[in-house]
């Protein structure tokens, strides 16, 4: 039996939140569904609501442009053609998605798309390729097949774009700055697994930002933050199974095949959403020690781990805003 499963992966905590008092504190919400995914989008004060339109405005506008799945796409395009000459925004998202997958020896590769479509994430048919399949697909695999100059976007070898590992996180980027410019200073953004939260909560209070637990119920954790993103990749958020082996969604460039790294859940926390979704991948990929390596060279984020066996690692950025009832080793 094969199963199919998109999970929303972190649930907002809005505790104790009280009623607010005031038009300047009062809450609006708004689900929108795009880029395969149920949105939830929170704002409070009195531009809220013209700002929540504007932000489902961009949503299905960055879906249009990015999905390669969608006719007409600046993606599907480029995809059909081998080279196009796109927006800015899209050759900018390209070149900060091709600096990630520099920065994590290609663990992160945006020229995943001919494997996902082999396993059958695209169509939703899923199955598992053969040997010979995998390895023409991953011929085609090369995050250096692709180059930018200006706005034209050119892949070579037959590679051909997936910005999957990253969209979303570009489109809680662009919602917070649509957020800010239209006044709103209070707000919380859940894109699946990717939330992202703006100042604070109407009260003052740090937003509760909890990590799902991938084996089921409850949390791996909670995290108090104002102002960042956290945005999590795990195997559990799409997979399916056949003859009792799991096959997911985040696939090793390398072998072509579902990671298996030994981490099964991997939240990155920073204000830069695009990078938090793009490093959430390939750390996942990457697994612990590599992942450890990668932070040590940078620390300009933070990370919740948790390993197959159930140990928790977090970075020591979070060691006080981050409360959890498993034991946690913290990464200096
Ligand atoms: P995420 O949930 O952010 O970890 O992204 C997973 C999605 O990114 C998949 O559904 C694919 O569209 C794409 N993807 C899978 N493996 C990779 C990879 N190694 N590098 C970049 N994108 C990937
Ligand atoms: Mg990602």
């Amino acid at each position: 039996m094969k199963k199919f499963i998109i999970a929303a992966l972190c649930l907002i905590l809005i505790t104790s939140c009280s009623a607010p008092q005031d038009s300047n504190t009062e809450k609006y919400s708004k689900t929108v569904y795009a880029m395969d995914t149920i949105m939830e989008l929170t704002a409070y004060g009195r531009n809220a609501e013209a700002a929540l339109k504007k932000a489902e405005t961009e949503a299905k506008y960055l879906d249009a442009l990015l999905s390669r799945g969608i006719n007409g796409s600046e993606i599907y395009t480029l995809n059909h053609h081998g080279s196009a000459e796109v927006s800015a925004e899209t050759a900018q998202l390209v070149t900060r998605a091709l600096d990630i997958s520099g920065n994590t020896g290609g663990a992160f590769d945006i020229t995943i798309a001919p494997v996902m479509d082999l396993w059958g994430f695209f169509t939703k048919k899923f199955r598992v390729p053969s040997d010979t399949e995998l390895s023409e697909a991953l011929s085609a695999v090369n995050y250096q097949n692709v180059s930018v100059n200006g706005n034209t976007v050119t892949l070579s070898g037959g590679s051909q774009l997936d910005l999957g590992g990253i969209a979303k996180g570009y489109l809680s980027g662009k919602i917070t700055e649509i957020f800010k410019n239209t006044g709103v200073s209070s707000a919380i953004i859940s894109l699946g697994g990717n939330v992202q939260c703006l100042g604070k909560k109407p009260n003052g209070d740090m937003w509760k930002i909890a990590i799902q637990n991938p084996d089921g119920e409850g949390f791996i954790g909670t995290l108090s933050a104002s102002d960042t993103a956290v945005i999590t990749s795990g195997g559990y958020q799409r997979y399916f199974e056949q003859d009792g082996i799991i096959y997911h969604h985040i696939i090793d460039p390398k072998t072509g095949i579902s990671a298996h790294s030994g981490l099964k859940s991997v939240s990155i926390i920073t204000p830069d959403s695009t990078r938090a979704d793009g490093l959430s991948t390939a750390v996942y990929v990457m697994g612990l020690d590599k992942a450890q390596e990668l932070w040590h060279g940078d620390k300009s984020f933070d990370m919740v781990l948790m390993t197959d066996d159930n140990k928790v690692y977090i970075t020591g950025g979070i060691a006080d805003s981050f409360k959890s009832d498993f034991e946690l080793n913290i990464i200096h």
